[in-house]
């Protein structure tokens, strides 16, 4: 893990993560293609076949804000990505951290941890440690109040995870101030009361489905930590766990729901990819209406106290060589300016 010595935008953060090899791969004895030398460097070895198919590797260079390898824990990754951001939302900004990548890449593991107790590695993902630097901060701040809504954005619907999975309509007035009827907003009064709400919605979000985990890969999952003063919004911290980004290179699937999920997670993450350049840009123009999740965080990409970090995940593998690049590349693209 390192950090580059790039001139960075203080509006927008993109790292990359890298996990270990699973069992399961370490099994299929899967080569790992990813080497992280240091300086927010990431090199990809992409195999290749020449002319007389003797098989090579050819190496591309990556840079981003920071590259975390696989010995990095989830404290760290969360003190050079969300943490930072943390004291904006008191400041009255608005925060967005994203978790993207292919399924199995670690996204949830990064953003919501492990709270099962059976694993004796458990650790916290950066919800609950964002949850924690908040409440510290609030003992600044006794005029502020704390609340926590969650929900998924799945097919281009939003569900509320804290409401029994209530279908919820997404309203835009004609200041073009956003709004989520009936979102449920819980008052929170410690970091156990966040912990508590994380775990019921993300057991909502995979019960009631036979192909529960699948679901869950092909929906948004948004927390929001909400400061109010005398119940006006102060600032929001909003923590997206992506669903996953292989479906659009998959394109084998003759069926029309999953054509249409397909489209939909395509639409939205090329919106997102738009939205957050064009907050590196200061553009007036921001293409949020161009999908239900860059619309319900609009409110992200406005305004001078936005910020924005973005979590590449990435599986080492060489089965997931093409993902992964299309997970690069994507996040070199969040970058650029
Ligand atoms: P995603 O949400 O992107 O589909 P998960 O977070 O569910 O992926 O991760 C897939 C598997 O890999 C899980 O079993 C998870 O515990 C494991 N995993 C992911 N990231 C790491 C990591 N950095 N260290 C150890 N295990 C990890
Ligand atoms: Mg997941």
């Amino acid at each position: 893990m390192s950090h580059s010595g790039r001139v960075q935008n203080p509006r927008i953060c993109v790292c990359v993560r890298k996990r270990p090899l699973s069992k399961k791969e370490r099994g299929r004895k899967e080569v790992d293609v990813v080497t992280i030398p240091g300086n927010g460097t990431l090199l990809f070895h992409e195999p290749k076949q020449k002319v007389d198919l003797t098989k090579y590797l050819e190496n591309q260079v990556f840079h981003f804000d920071h590259s975390f390898d696989e010995e990095v824990t989830n404290e760290t990754v969360y003190r050079y990505t969300a943490k930072p951001l943390v004291h904006s939302i008191f400041e009255g900004g608005m925060a967005t951290c994203f978790a993207y990548g292919q399924t199995g890449s670690g996204k949830t593991h990064t953003m919501g941890g492990d709270f099962s107790g059976k694993n004796q590695n458990s650790s916290k993902g950066i919800y609950a440690l964002a949850a924690q630097d908040v409440f510290s901060l609030l003992r600044q701040y006794p005029d502020i109040d704390p609340f926590v809504s969650f929900f998924e954005i799945y097919n281009g619907k939003v569900f509320d995870l804290l409401n029994k999975k209530a279908q919820l309509r997404v309203l835009e007035d004609e200041w073009q101030q956003v709004q989520v009827v009936g979102l449920q907003e819980m008052s929170v009064t410690c970091v156990g009361d966040v912990i508590k709400m994380i775990e019921r919605g993300s057991a909502c979000r995979t019960s009631g489905q036979t192909f529960a985990n699948a679901n869950s890969s092909r929906s948004h999952a948004v927390l929001q930590i909400i400061l109010r003063r005398n119940l006006q919004l102060h600032g929001k911290f909003s923590l997206v766990d992506l669903a996953g980004n292989e479906r659009g290179m998959d394109v084998r699937s003759n069926d029309r729901q999953t054509l249409a999920e397909t489209a939909e997670i395509n639409r939205s993450l090329l919106a997102l990819k738009e939205c957050i350049r064009s907050l590196g840009h200061n553009s007036d123009h921001i293409p949020f209406r161009m999908s239900k999740l860059t619309q319900v965080l609009r409110d992200s990409f406005i305004g001078e106290n936005s910020r924005t970090c973005m979590i590449a995940m990435i599986s080492p593998g060489m089965g997931s060589c093409d993902y992964t690049l299309n997970t690069l590349r994507y996040a070199n693209r969040v970058k650029e300016l």
